[in-house]
């Protein structure tokens, strides 16, 4: 677990910028608090080596994903949230995240991983209302 500003690091998916080359799907480790963005501990050799090299061939864009074997679970498998979490508080701080997220990558201008989390989103607060309709049926 990575800690930053006291509050534990989110482990997610996005788009770094090593000059002039966007690298999608990086794991990177993203804090709540203080909004800082740092590739995953795991993974930053190859993403230092896949980014230089993908840099100094001149590409514009690369996908992490397609180089990178390491299962996701393995990643992310030490960020995930505890179980017996209220899924209400869990939804609502998963929603939270992606909006900060989307902060991050509508700074960054990456479209794609902006319309990414806003579908996450859309399908996020859903789910929050149905657990809400839930919540407030069990306390008639
Ligand atoms: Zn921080």
């Amino acid at each position: 677990m990575s800690f930053c500003c006291g509050a534990s690091m989110v482990g997610t998916k996005g788009t770094l910028k090593h000059y002039r080359t966007q690298v999608h799907n990086v794991p990177l480790l993203f804090c709540p608090v203080c909004h800082r963005v740092e590739v995953h501990y795991k993974v930053e050799n190859e993403y230092e080596v896949l980014a230089e090299y993908a840099h100094s061939d001149g590409l514009s864009e690369i996908d992490f994903q397609d180089f990178i074997m390491e299962d996701e679970e393995s990643i992310f498998g030490n960020c995930v949230n505890r179980e017996d979490e209220d899924p209400l508080d869990l939804v609502q701080s998963q929603i939270d995240m992606s909006l900060d997220l989307l902060t991050v990558a509508k700074q960054i201008e990456d479209s794609k991983w902006e319309d990414e989390l806003k579908k996450r989103l859309a399908v996020m607060s859903r789910r929050r209302s149905k657990l809400l309709q839930k919540n407030s049926k069990e306390m008639k």
